[in-house]
């Protein structure tokens, strides 16, 4: 495996929220995801400054810099501008929520996978990732908010638990570990038959000379030590490289569908944090359910005006995507780049509603790669974005808004800044559509095997795969494709001709 980023923890692929540092402080653990997005396409700015020395150098009236890492090629209001890749051992997976909810059928619609057989592999997936909704289920801020939106919303919105990819410790149950890759192989380290390359960029695949159906080889270059490139020679390759870098990878191959890079699906995404209002926090006192665990609190701390635990976990619930709602809804507490609550309140009493909305499949939808010769700064073809939101989107998101600030309003009052707002495009970081597969080689990259239409050894991986609109988080549905594709990768390696 060749990763173009480093191995930025001393277990490989382990999610850096299992450090009780990000535990005790999540706040903290926003800079870390700052940290690990990069951006993918950044329109040069405006370089004029008014208050430059005259003496000092500036372009020529009117021209934009060329300034490494900005896309001169992209326009602003087609760009997905907070769009961005980690480039670690690990991805995204490193640092993600874990929500891994099982998509509504109406998610799966244009998934070539027969409905069943997707459905058992979206189970696999669930298990590989340890999928549970009740590890939180001790806490009181989690139950007093599932309870609250159970009751005021009605049975029909589904109301539930959270399922999420984590295991509360049984040794210390304060702390959890999250999944992440190493949870998933947990021993792939260790495995004498495993390589694994850091900051080496696979820069082509090759195709075999003697059979065009096949690719032959793989160029890759070692970024760090020597920039020196390698050779190497596979019987099966997968491109899994994220929703932008998989196609990216293809392009700069010489690998180029008219499907590549379109049907690009993002969703939309609200936010606002709340503050639970007086009564709830007062009901806590007045509830049997929470009688111990507030009684032994109070008894510990008798001058704390809450009667919620210090280390009471974080609420982590879900508003499940309906044909009547059809957004994705966490209303939990978690650290994204954006949202922390610093010294601003007691972050006990303080909610994040997060609203995702699908966004309609368009073929003109997409990200090109290398227009005008651009690079971006790792020496691959710059990508840019052409993306917009339908006029359905549009109606269906003003909808998602207002819904966004009626839930809120039950559970409390807006957070001063953080009040209800779209967040920039791309914030979602659930790109879609990319290499999507499908039956129809004109309308998709791949089959419902992962594998790259016209190719006999090349898979593809990742959310680019999934060829649907959808508004739950993606990554458990990218599994269910990927668990398919390595049944077909073993099928090849089995042949006789691999
Ligand atoms: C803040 C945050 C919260 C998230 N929350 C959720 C969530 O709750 N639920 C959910 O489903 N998803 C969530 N996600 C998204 C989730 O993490 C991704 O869907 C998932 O990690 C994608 O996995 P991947 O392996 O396909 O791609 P990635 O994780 O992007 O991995 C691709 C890897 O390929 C490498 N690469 C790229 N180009 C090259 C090249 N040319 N050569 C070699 N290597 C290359 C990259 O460095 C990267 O390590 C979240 C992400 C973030 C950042």
């Amino acid at each position: 495996m060749a990763e173009i980023g480093a191995q930025n923890d001393p277990i490989v692929g382990a999610h850096h929220k299992n450090n009780v540092k990000y535990q005790r402080d999540i706040d903290q653990f926003v800079n870390v995801i700052k940290g690990a997005l990069q951006p993918i396409s950044v329109p040069p700015a405006d370089s004029y400054m008014s208050t430059l020395a005259p003496a000092a150098w500036s372009g020529p009236h009117g021209s934009k810099l060329l300034i490494p890492g900005y896309n001169p090629n992209q326009v602003p209001e087609t760009n997905l501008r907070s769009s961005a890749v980690t480039r670690t051992v690990g991805g995204m997976a490193t640092h993600w929520t874990c929500s891994s909810p099982k998509p509504h059928e109406e998610e799966r619609v244009l998934n070539p996978i027969p409905a069943a057989e997707l459905d058992q592999l979206l189970d696999r997936a669930a298990d590989l990732l340890k999928v549970k909704t009740d590890q939180y289920d001790t806490s009181i801020r989690h139950r007093l908010v599932k309870k609250t939106l159970q009751d005021a919303l009605g049975p029909d919105r589904g109301v539930d638990s959270l399922p999420l990819g984590v295991t509360r410790n049984t040794g210390n149950p304060e702390f959890v570990t999250w999944t992440a890759t190493d949870t998933i192989f947990d021993k792939w380290s260790s495995d004498p038959r495993f390589t694994l390359l850091t900051e080496s960029r696979v820069t082509e695949l090759h195709a075999d000379p003697s059979n065009t159906e096949a690719i032959g080889g793989a160029l890759i270059r070692d970024l760090k030590s020597t920039n020196d490139d390698i050779y190497v020679k596979a019987k099966v390759y997968i491109v899994a490289c994220g929703a932008v870098c998989t196609p990216q990878l293809l392009w700069n191959s010489n690998i180029r569908p008219d499907a590549l890079g379109r049907y690009l699906t993002e969703q939309s995404l609200s936010f606002c944090q709340i503050v639970l209002t007086k009564k709830l926090v007062e009901s806590i006192y007045n509830n049997p359910e929470f009688k111990e665990q507030v009684d032994e609190h109070l008894r510990k701390h008798p001058n704390d005006p809450l009667p919620i635990p210090y280390k009471d976990p974080e609420p982590q619930v879900l508003i499940p995507y309906k044909s009547a709602t059809p957004w994705h809804v966490q209303v939990h507490r978690d650290a994204f780049s954006y949202g922390d609550v610093g010294p601003k309140a007691d972050p006990r009493v303080v909610v994040d509603l997060r609203f995702f909305g699908k966004g309609e499949i368009v073929k003109e939808n997409r990200v090109t790669f290398g227009e005008n010769d651009a690079q971006d700064i790792y020496g691959m073809p710059q990508a840019t974005f052409y993306v917009t939101r339908t006029a359905d989107d549009a109606d269906r998101d003003q909808r998602m808004m207002q819904d966004m600030t009626t839930v809120a309003n039950v559970l409390g009052g807006f957070l001063p800044g953080s009040y209800p707002q779209f967040m920039e495009p791309g914030l979602a970081l659930h790109i879609t559509g990319t290499t999507r597969i499908g039956n129809d080689p004109a309308t998709s990259v791949a089959d419902a095997n992962s594998r790259v239409h016209g190719f006999q050894n090349l898979f593809v991986g990742g959310n680019g795969c999934i060829p649907d609109a959808t508004a739950c988080n993606p990554t458990r549905t990218s599994m269910a494709i990927a668990l398919k594709g390595a049944a077909a990768v073993l099928e090849v390696l089995k042949s006789k001709k691999a």
